[in-house]
């Protein structure tokens, strides 16, 4: 017999669920079930494609027992099952990095906690929020011997051989003293309806009960076993439409995302012809955890013709559409199709190419309070789906949403268009970290006063190399407002003539600035700004923020352009200033200030912040 460790953090997930998630207990049985049939779908596969199993008589069956008197349950099922090895790795260590993630990522909120032990894949270790030990008897598939995992929850574990007949596992529940009501069969059938009616093996619970026969004085009360299957027992996309209601695709939701929530929609389809495939797909209403991750768990499972074939292929979907739950089931994949082999499947990529299409329908069709949800949980990845996806790219274009310098809240290109300049065709944007900088950044102001909307982009990290290559939508060509002249309010005439009247200062400005900026010259684009600085349109690295992003590089410096706003009174004032002194300082001013609007640095910050000092010491 040999004690084990517990690694770390399974010792201190153990502690958490016995002490801290009180509420919500019930869950336990949802992941135990989840794991028993995980485990059924295994052997299930292994019997139809190993001939080590061939002709065995085997139906995937759960069954549940309450014990009154010893205070236990027992779940069972006649799964792959586990080895000594399988015990030791699967319940004492957690391979997945989704542990620490877990638990950095608890809120105090219990139930809330509750809902993402299953997200995490920590499902195992929940039952200790209700047992004082658990045995885990387990024998695998084609092995001779079975084995014991037993824990009191506490640091320790043991694994010792056992007997056990065939293969399975068994794990048998000592609950605490006050959790008994899971000894109720009522209880216990109420919890499985709730969360695994539609898991595709009967699960069958055997319970006792006090039946009275006899009449009046001849009475006579005796203890009987029953047993009876309390979940419908067919995978729910396995079922033709006509019989499916509401509750039951969000009760099927909840088994296979481990959760409480609904979700933000669903979509089901069952496509006949020459490639004959089932989809069920869900939208959940909060992004996965692990959304952001490398190690993120894929949300689709892949069966052919209802045998389970993988929950671990990242290329089922597209990886922006990563936060999608739901399963794949072919009828014309080979039982066999090797994993290596499933992304080179034409089969597969023509049910991928449907799956997509029908996501993104389902995301259009979201009303303005869904899409509401959708765009807060998922407008970033959607942007990642534009850079990727070229087949899809105006379908996903219809579904990114902006913000605007019209209005609050977050607006779609086609909003953009049915009130924009249907004759010039253009959607400005501007692209930056702060929202706050870029909705007052001079570059807007006369936009501002042509009254035409721009769109405020202040996701920097993905607009700045989404957004180029977008190109255009719907022919409307999309224009960085930093890297274009300002809409005229002025004819070109009129413009040159006040270029050549300020050629001296502009001149002498640039003489100061020297390599800082690349040129010097007047604007029409500002009303209330006496400068400001723009990208050069005509430098070639301006449009290639993109590539640089994709090679891991940074961008190098583009130059800047510096305009000044003829208009404004500093620089009339400016304009045959005698004092050398004064007028250079300004000139640095012009550009640091401009620069500091579009959230950029002074190059020199502690020269920026004396020339400060010394003009207010001027002004006063
Ligand atoms: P997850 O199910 O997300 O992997 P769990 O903590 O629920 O996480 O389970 C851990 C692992 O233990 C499972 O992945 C599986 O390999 C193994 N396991 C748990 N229950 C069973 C079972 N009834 N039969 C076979 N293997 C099981
Ligand atoms: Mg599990």
């Amino acid at each position: 017999m040999a004690k084990h460790q517990f690694q770390t953090e399974i010792g201190q997930l153990l502690k958490l669920m016995t002490h801290s998630l009180y509420s919500n207990k019930e869950i336990f049985l949802r992941e135990l079930i989840s794991n028993s049939s995980d485990a059924l779908d295994k052997f299930n596969y292994l019997l139809l494609t190993d001939p080590k199993f061939k002709g065995e008589d085997w139906s995937g069956k759960i069954s549940i027992k309450l014990d009154k008197e010893d205070g236990s349950i027992t779940i069972a099922d006649n799964g792959i099952g586990m080895n000594e090895e399988d015990l030791m790795d699967n319940l004492g260590t957690i391979a997945k990095s989704g542990t620490k993630a877990f638990m950095e990522s608890l809120t105090g909120d219990a139930k809330k906690d509750s809902n993402l032990i299953g997200q995490f894949g920590v499902g195992f270790y929940s039952v200790f929020m209700i047992a004082d030990n658990v045995d885990v008897i387990s024998k695998k598939a084609g092995d001779d011997q079975a084995y014991m995992f037993s824990t009191e929850g506490t640091g320790e574990y043991e694994v010792k051989p056992v007997t056990k007949e065939s293969h399975g596992t068994v794990i048998y529940i000592k609950l605490k003293e006050d959790e008994k009501e899971f000894l109720d069969k009522w209880r216990v059938e109420e919890v499985v309806k709730k969360y695994s009616n539609h898991i595709a093996y009967p699960i069958v619970l055997n319970y006792s009960e006090e039946e009275t026969t006899g009449e009046d004085d001849k009475k006579e009360t005796k203890t009987v076993q029953k047993s009876e299957q309390i979940n419908a027992a067919t995978a729910l996309w396995t079922l033709p439409k006509s019989e499916l209601k509401k509750e039951d695709y969000i009760e099927f939701y909840k088994s296979i995302s481990h959760g409480d929530d609904d979700p933000l929609t669903y979509m089901y389809n069952k496509i006949e012809g020459a490639n004959e495939f089932t989809t069920l797909f869900y939208i959940p209403k909060k992004a996965p955890m692990d959304m952001y991750r490398a190690d993120y768990q894929p949300g689709v499972k892949l069966y052919v013709k209802r045998v389970f074939i993988t929950d671990d292929d990242k290329e089922l979907l597209p990886p922006y559409l990563r936060f999608v739950k739901g399963v794949i089931d072919s009828e014309d994949l080979p039982l066999n199709v090797s994993r290596e082999l499933l992304q080179e499947n034409r089969i597969l990529a023509n049910i991928k190419q449907n799956a997509v299409k029908r996501i993104l329908g389902a995301i259009k069709k979201l009303d303005s309070e869904k899409m509401e949800i959708f765009t807060k949980e998922y407008n970033k990845v959607i942007k990642e789906g534009i850079y990727i996806d070229h087949v899809n790219k105006e379908t996903l274009l219809e579904i990114v949403r902006y913000k605007s310098s019209s209005e609050e809240g977050m607006i779609s290109l086609d909003d953009y268009i049915s009130r924009g300049n249907s004759e010039k065709k253009e959607i400005y944007y501007i692209v930056g970290e702060d929202e706050k900088v870029l909705r007052n950044s001079p570059l807007l102001e006369a936009y501002k006063k042509a009254n035409i909307e721009v769109l405020i982009m202040d996701d920097n990290e993905v607009d700045s190399i989404v957004t180029p290559m977008i190109g255009s939508y719907k022919e409307w060509n999309l224009k960085d407002i930093t890297s274009i002249d300002a809409p005229d309010t002025k004819t070109k005439e009129e413009a040159e003539e006040i270029a050549k009247e300020f050629k001296s200062l502009t001149e002498k400005i640039k003489k100061v600035l020297g390599e800082e900026v690349k040129e010097v010259k007047t604007t029409s684009r500002l009303t209330q700004s006496p400068s400001c600085v723009i990208k050069d349109p005509s430098d070639p690295m301006a449009g290639m923020a993109a590539m640089f992003a994709q090679m891991g590089q940074e961008m190098p410096e583009t130059p800047l352009i510096l305009e000044i706003n003829p208009e404004h009174e500093m620089i009339k004032k400016l304009d045959g200033l005698k004092d050398d002194a004064l007028f250079d300082e300004t000139a640095w001013i012009l550009l640091d200030t401009a620069k500091l609007s579009e959230g950029l640095e002074p190059k020199d910050k502690a020269a920026f912040a004396q020339r400060i000092a010394s003009l207010a010491n001027k002004a006063l």
